[in-house]
């Protein structure tokens, strides 16, 4: 195989189950795909670790030389809720009391802000299922020429599981031990010839939203095959690296891997990559648990977004992590206390010295070696202690700024009062006078919650940031 670019990035590879290096197949460029977020809501900071995690790999190969091509999905149509047994997007449109499409893009471009914010590298193309319905048609079409597909009893087109070679590699789930009865994913009960098949193509049957015609009737795309039908076309049929939460594994990337390898005849992905799960305070984030935590909620408490991203590189992709408001401050301070110390620091320039590039090395090496940034994280944090002149230190920071992200040398201004908390410290003021202290009590809490601290003095009530900046 061609090489391209220079020291090489080795991952965990889901499917051999071993740390395998990052190639470019072409010789070109590494072709990357990975999953993009269903747009019915706001991407949450769990969404966001597994999407952090492409810019991630996509800033190592480039810092090593390596040409990435980052190709992301859209889902806005077919991702099923295994609660309500209903697509996503219609399930919200209906609550919203709005056009599902609509939604849909309100919520991709917060998506798509949500990620700057975070300094996530963007792709080169993120196409939207809906707008790839004929790729999906043709696929589906070739697969049926191949009896690998069929139509069901409800005029579903659905895959035959019992064609796919090696089903189950990916996840262990072998086609064996797939229960009949067992619900892996919505589907419609007895359309089906084999309990393990699934829709490719569902039959519109009451829907009338959202829905395309076909040559066998109307109907709209199942979840696994956009992702087959979009990562092979905008990739040029074949991805060297698939990356998503580790969620996606079965059954979405185990279906998928089973449409495309057909497809192109052999191995459509060289490398499977999966991002553990983010708690938030030692439990799941779940709309039902209450503790859904977005970039919007970080930046109301006066945390600097970036802390977020430290955070997650303080944990490494394939362990899950849990997140807390504490671990965030200190981030945030950390961050705060280095552009403090370092932005302005020196008129006479950054020095490069042997000890700043071995300094750089070994942090490059960990990212190299399976993304250990907990390992880098923590030898940044010990770099503040190190004896180097202020100005070596200065130049680490402005070296490793394209692999970190981190904004280490920007001077930030200090942080304006949301207007919110302006009426909050005012509301405050006025129970004081009122001998309200119930309120005012009530008001502390409510201004803490914005990550305001308040004194009260004998000239009245004073206030400043929780965490510094
Ligand atoms: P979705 O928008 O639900 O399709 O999910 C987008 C991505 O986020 C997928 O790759 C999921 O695997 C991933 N994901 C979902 N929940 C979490 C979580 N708590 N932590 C990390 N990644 C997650
Ligand atoms: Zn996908």
């Amino acid at each position: 195989m061609e090489r391209a670019g220079g020291r090489e990035l080795h991952l965990y590879d889901t499917l051999t189950r071993q740390i395998q290096p990052v190639q470019a197949s072409d010789g070109k460029q590494v072709r990357i795909y990975c999953c993009g977020p269903t747009v019915y809501r706001d991407a949450h900071v769990g969404n966001l670790r597994t999407f952090l995690l492409s810019d991630l790999v996509t800033r190592t190969l480039n810092f090593n030389g390596f040409k990435v091509d980052l190709v992301q999905n859209i889902t806005d149509v077919g991702h099923m809720s295994e609660d309500f047994e209903e697509d996503k997007m219609i399930a919200q449109s209906k609550s919203e009391k709005r056009d599902p499409f609509e939604i849909a893009r309100d919520y991709e471009a917060k998506f798509h802000k949500d990620c700057a914010t975070l300094a996530i590298t963007r792709a080169r193309l993120y196409p939207r299922a809906s707008e790839c319905i004929e790729l999906m048609i043709d696929f589906i079409s070739k697969l049926l020429e191949m009896k690998m597909a069929y139509q069901g009893s409800d005029g579903s087109i659905y895959f035959n599981a019992e064609t796919a070679i090696d089903y189950g590699a990916l996840s262990g789930n072998k086609l064996k031990a797939l229960k009949p009865g067992h619900r892996y994913e919505y589907e419609e009960a007895g359309a089906k010839r084999f309990h393990a098949d699934w829709a490719l193509w569902k039959a519109a049957g009451n829907r009338k939203e959202m829905i395309w015609q076909t040559p066998w009737g109307a109907g709209f795309p199942g979840w696994h095959i956009e992702c087959s039908a979009m990562s092979l076309k905008y990739l040029n049929n074949h991805v060297d690296l698939h990356i998503g939460g580790i969620d996606l594994r079965f059954p979405h990337h185990e279906n998928e891997r089973a449409q495309s390898n057909p497809m192109v005849g052999g191995e459509a992905v060289t490398l499977w990559i999966h991002g553990e799960h983010l708690l938030f305070e030692g439990r799941k984030m779940s709309k039902s648990s209450g503790n859904v935590v977005l970039i919007e909620d970080l930046i109301e408490r006066g945390i600097d977004p970036l802390a977020l991203r430290f955070c997650f590189m303080e944990n490494r992709y394939r362990s899950q992590m849990d997140l807390s408001w504490d671990s965030l401050k200190a981030a945030h301070n950390f961050l705060a206390r280095i552009r403090k110390t370092y932005s302005a620091t020196l008129s006479s320039g950054p020095k490069v010295t042997a000890q700043v590039s071995e300094f750089i090395d070994s942090i490059v090496e960990d990212f190299l070696n399976d993304l250990d940034t907990p390992k880098a994280m923590l030898k940044l944090r010990t770099l503040e202690r190190l004896e180097m002149s202020a100005g070596e230190k200065r130049a680490i920071f402005e070296k490793l700024e394209v692999l970190l992200g981190l904004d280490l040398l920007s001077e930030r201004p200090m942080r304006a009062l949301p207007d919110a908390a302006t009426k909050l410290l005012e509301a405050r003021i006025a129970a004081r006078a009122a001998k309200d202290f119930e309120l005012s009590d009530s008001l502390r809490d409510q201004l803490t919650e914005f990550g305001i601290l308040i004194q009260d003095t004998a000239d009245g009530q004073e206030w400043s940031w929780l965490i510094d900046l």
